[in-house]
Order: C-alpha cells, then sequence, then structure tokens
C-alpha cells in the first residue's frame, strides 16, 4: 500500500482485540470489535483496518505482541491551566467537610500570583500524565483568572496546547465582584469575552447554586454563541437546575456532571444532540453520589465519561481511573466506559476524527497490555497501557 505523497505506511499487526467504534466492522456492536486484527497508519491517518490476514503490505511493520489496541481517549473536560495546591482542602474534606464551589478562590489566587512560565509547566506536565494513560486529546478551560488578563493568558496558554480550548470565565463570580455578580456578567460577556474569544472554541459555565443561575448561564452562552465559541454546561453537578435543560435549549455540545437529574432532565438530553458527560472523579474525590449512568443510557442519551481534572473536586488524570468507577459504581458496562471515554467523548467535542479507528481518523492509539479493553475495569489501578501513538506518531 502506497499513498499519493509517498509518507510510509505502516501496519500493526497481532492485535488481540481492536476498538474501533465503527458497528458496521468486526462483532457489530458499538465498539466494533474485531479479533486478531490490524490497523494500517498511513501518516497522521488510519487507512484501513480489518482482521490481520487481510492486512495490506506496508512499508513498516509493528508486532503489537497479542495486546488489545483501543482509539486514544477523548478526555473532553479538564481544568489544567492552574497554579497552587489544595491539599489541605482535600484532607479536611476526607475528615468530613463538604464540598462547596468557593475553593476555586484559592486556586484562583494561587492562579494570578503565577507566571505564565509556570503555568505552562504545569499545564504540559498534567497534559504529559494524561498521554501517559492513553489520552490523546484534552479539552481544558480557564476559570481560575476571573480577570481580563488572567482569563485570556490562560486561554492563550492553553491554545499552544490542544485545539479544544473553553473560556470559562463564568466559573465563579470574581471575588472581586462579589457584591456585584451582575457586573461580574457584564464583564465576562464584554470585554473578557472579546479578549478570550481569539483563543476558544468553546463557552462554559458552572451554572450552580453559588455560581451563576439559569438566567445568568443563559446570558454568558448566548453572548459567547454569537461570537462564534460553542456551548457547553458545568450542569446539575452539585442539585438540581436548570442547566441540562438549558443545554439542551441551546444545542450545546455538552452538559457536564448530570449528577442530579430530573425525567424531564434525561428525557431532554435523550431527544436532543447534547452529550450527557459523567465525570465521577468528582464524585469519588468529594464522596459524592454517583450520577445515574444507567438511567441515561436506557434512555437513549449519548454519554461521554472524562476526568474533570482540577486541584479541587478531582484531580485525576487518570480516564483508566474513571472506567473502573464507572463500571464498578456507576454500572456501566466494560463496553460502554469504553465507548464513552472515546467515541462519547468525541461527540461531545463534536468530533468524528477521533475516538474511533476507522480509515479516515487521526492515528490516536494506545496499546494496553491486556488481551481485551476489559481489563481497565478489570483491573483497576493497574498502568496497562504500553504504547500511545498521536497522529500516527509513537508518543509513549
Ligand atoms: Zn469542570
Amino acid at each position: 500500500m502506497s499513498s499519493p505523497t509517498s509518507s510510509p505506511t505502516t501496519v500493526i499487526t497481532n492485535i488481540a482485540s481492536l476498538v474501533t467504534n465503527d458497528p458496521s466492522l468486526g462483532d457489530g456492536s458499538p465498539l466494533g470489535l474485531i479479533q486478531d486484527a490490524a490497523v494500517v497508519v498511513d501518516g497522521d491517518r488510519i487507512a484501513w483496518t480489518g482482521e490481520s490476514s487481510k492486512a495490506p503490505a506496508t512499508d513498516n511493520r509493528v508486532d503489537a505482541g497479542g495486546r488489545a489496541v483501543i482509539p486514544g481517549f477523548v478526555d473532553s473536560h479538564s481544568h489544567l491551566v492552574f497554579a497552587g495546591d489544595r491539599t489541605a482542602e482535600f484532607n479536611a474534606r476526607m475528615s468530613g467537610r463538604a464540598y462547596s464551589a468557593g475553593g476555586i478562590r484559592t486556586t484562583v489566587a494561587a492562579t494570578r500570583a503565577a507566571s505564565d512560565e509556570e503555568l505552562e509547566a504545569n499545564l504540559t506536565r498534567y497534559l504529559a500524565e494524561a498521554l501517559r494513560q492513553g489520552t490523546t486529546t484534552m479539552e481544558t478551560k480557564s476559570g481560575y483568572g476571573l480577570t481580563v488578563e488572567d482569563e485570556s493568558r490562560a486561554l492563550r496558554i492553553a491554545a499552544r496546547h490542544t485545539d479544544e480550548v473553553t473560556y470559562l470565565g463564568a466559573h465563579i463570580v470574581s471575588p472581586d465582584h462579589a457584591d456585584d455578580p451582575a457586573a461580574y456578567v457584564s464583564l465576562v460577556t464584554g470585554d473578557m469575552l472579546n479578549a478570550c474569544a481569539p483563543y476558544a472554541r468553546w463557552v462554559d459555565v458552572f451554572c450552580e447554586k453559588g455560581a451563576f443561575d439559569g438566567d445568568q448561564a443563559r446570558a454568558i452562552l448566548t453572548v459567547g454563541k454569537a461570537k462564534g465559541l460553542h456551548p457547553r454546561i458545568h450542569a446539575n453537578q452539585l442539585s438540581y437546575g436548570p442547566g441540562v435543560r438549558l443545554a439542551v435549549e441551546l444545542d450545546a455540545a455538552s452538559a457536564d456532571h448530570c449528577t442530579h437529574l430530573t425525567d424531564a432532565d434525561i428525557d431532554a438530553l435523550a431527544n436532543s444532540a447534547t452529550v450527557a458527560t459523567l465525570l465521577p472523579g468528582a464524585e469519588f474525590s468529594t464522596r459524592a453520589e454517583w450520577p445515574n449512568a444507567r438511567r441515561l443510557l436506557d434512555a437513549g442519551a449519548t454519554v461521554a465519561l472524562s476526568t474533570d481534572c482540577n486541584p479541587g473536586s478531582s484531580f485525576t488524570s487518570s480516564v483508566p481511573f474513571c472506567i473502573a468507577l464507572a463500571v464498578r459504581d456507576m454500572k456501566m458496562t466494560p463496553d460502554e466506559a469504553l465507548w464513552s471515554s472515546t467515541a462519547g467523548g468525541a461527540a461531545a467535542l463534536r468530533r468524528t476524527d477521533i475516538g474511533r479507528l476507522t480509515p479516515g481518523a487521526y492515528a490516536d492509539l494506545a496499546f494496553l497490555d491486556a488481551p481485551s479493553h476489559v481489563h481497565l475495569a478489570y483491573r483497576p489501578g493497574v498502568p496497562l497501557v504500553t504504547q500511545v501513538w498521536r497522529r500516527g506518531v509513537r508518543e509513549v
């Protein structure tokens, strides 16, 4: 097999089981699972996927040694532009104190005080940590600056390292505007948006008691949308509220957390293109109730699974850990959890070129030191990812 641009082609063979996420392939399940499989990589893309015995000739050959190969994880929700540490808060919470959104202020103060270099070093450290665990696409947000300058610099730094950048000036009302939330909403929808929009693809709001209510969230997302940013929402995390229905109303790509949902919320998600993104690292690290994944899945909603990696409520960059939680405690099947953390994450970012291993998609994939993806939940806490390729290049 040769390519018109004559970039060398590589076949990865001897794959015990391959997750393609194309139901027209392999076993016909949503995972499109192929046993004894091969993948052909041409440049940065997948050129061919199928049974080993039918693989076309290529320039190079890599033997997977009977390992499983999966699409690289698509982590569609993280907060990696920050400085400082919340160990003391976590320690206190694990000693019985409840989590409240106000803890974000600690990170805001540390982030404002940090240099650009410190913020970038922190960001790249966690991106590399996630990559080693199989994550090849990671969305990340601002939200710890809360001034025009600090939000725009967070996004400028993030945009150097990922295409999936989210403006979250509306994380909490800035402490500088604690007495006048309306003035802060005006800033978020005015000067701050203008400074941030060039670096971001998405606009997000923490719609929650103590953060922003439904009307404020609608105003922020609507103005962001008019500025060319697509909405996503932190919705229904700590309490019931208007976030999920607002997400559907505004055709947000994703409603994230979805921990407290009414039947009407679930119906709305199931009948929309808005993905329900579950972030069980947050429930784990705050000892909160799990989101009800089964209700969402059984109703027909599209579910994504991501880390919410942030220093306050979910300081894990590990998608395999979230998969184990989703299977053990949220009653997702191992197949559903794998799909949700790859194709589901891609859907939450409205992408079809990642999260699957089919011709034309980016060659973003992970090798597992295991015969199948089921081991990600079956062997919790074990570092099973042995190789990670991104855009056709082995990076781990
Ligand atoms: Zn979040």
